[in-house]
């Protein structure tokens, strides 16, 4: 009898060992996959970046579904469900004429913010009008844009021989979009989105923008490669709040951080009538004079992980060398003729 059972049980596995085999490879992975993510879940908790991931994605799906409802019911006027849209990013950036110009608008800025939801790109030309060149490329970009000009008066302009620092850069052209905002938004007390300033030769992350979206006064974060060190940062101390400023040249300016490492909560802006950057600030206290306006050290947000987490470089392109262009024109003849670079 006992033979008997042991010889239907072997036939049975015979004729079932590869359905046996299939579920307990689907078991195996199942349960693998669980543990994974079980175990992810309780040794470590999601960072701050893929919390806003996540909080953006919520966002999106929330939009989509209201968009949704929208087109089924289309004379509903937005201000009844901006509250699902996300906080618009309004980034500002001055920008002026030279050779790699194009080059880096296209590379360091449209191809990261093409990758970046509610985005609203402010450029401002430094220039008595806007540049053909500009007006196409914002065109052509896919992106939401404002193509606003301001030149920079001549006294205040650098010249070939001037140090960098010497002068400041980008001053009126920052304030001409600050100052774009506070039309758009005349009628508005308190406007949703977050407002930022990037320079046109920086280099951004996409993760940089998720990290500002969720901006309620200022946000700040560490950034690489600026004011003579490898990385300028706000330190947080255990309390979550900016406690000092990690920096080689001038540690002890108020606010010790470059352009590129904050961001402004936009009613805040607006509502503090008049705040905009100042042309005669001391030489390096441009943010400092521009964030005292607005905030004290202790109410900044930091972000990018408590500040441990580099988004943004202040990247400088290298001249483009023209001598053999120079030559040519000297002789009549352009290479950009009939093209755009
Ligand atoms: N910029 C400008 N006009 C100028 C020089 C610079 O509008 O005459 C812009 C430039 O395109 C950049 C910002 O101002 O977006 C800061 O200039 P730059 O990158 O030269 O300064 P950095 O901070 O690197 O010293
Ligand atoms: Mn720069």
């Amino acid at each position: 009898m006992g033979s008997l059972n042991l010889y239907i049980l072997k036939r049975r596995i015979r004729k079932w060992w590869k359905y046996l085999v299939v579920l307990i490879f689907l078991l195996a992975v199942y349960f693998g996959g669980f543990f994974h993510i079980t175990g992810n879940i309780s040794t470590t908790p999601p960072s701050e970046h893929s919390r806003n991931t996540m909080k953006e994605v919520f966002a999106l799906r929330r939009q989509i579904r209201l968009l949704k409802s929208v087109l089924k019911q289309y004379s509903i006027p937005e201000k009844e469900y901006s509250d699902v849209l996300l906080p618009v990013i309004y980034v500002i950036t001055p920008t002026y004429t030279r050779p790699q110009q194009k080059a880096e608008l296209t590379s360091r800025l449209k191809s990261v913010f093409l990758h970046v939801p509610a985005l609203h790109w402010i450029v401002v030309e430094d220039a008595p009008k806007k540049s053909q060149m500009v007006s196409n490329f914002l065109e052509s970009s896919g992106l939401t844009h404002t193509h606003l000009h301001q030149s920079t008066p001549q006294e205040w302009k650098l010249k070939d021989s001037d140090p960098k620092w010497r002068k400041p850069r980008g001053v009126l052209q920052r304030n001409a979009g600050i100052r774009w905002l506070r039309s758009k938004f005349a009628h508005d007390a308190n406007p949703r989105g977050v407002v930022y300033f990037a320079d046109d030769d920086n280099t951004y992350s996409v993760e940089l923008f998720h990290e500002m979206r969720d901006t309620h006064k200022v946000s700040v974060w560490p950034v690489a490669l600026v004011g003579g060190v490898l990385v300028e940062r706000p330190l947080v101390g255990s309390n979550g709040q900016v406690s000092s400023w990690l920096a080689g040249w001038k540690a002890d300016r108020p606010f010790a951080m470059d352009m590129a490492g904050f961001a402004v909560n936009l009613s805040l802006l607006l509502n503090k009538s008049g705040v905009e950057f100042s042309i005669d600030a001391p030489i390096g206290f441009q943010e400092s004079v521009f964030l005292e306006k607005l905030i004290t050290q202790e109410e900044l947000e930091p972000k990018a992980d408590l500040c441990t987490k580099v988004y943004v470089w202040h990247t400088r392109t290298e001249q483009p060398d023209l001598k053999q262009e120079i030559r040519l024109n000297k002789v009549g003849k352009h290479t950009d003729e009939g093209i755009e670079l």
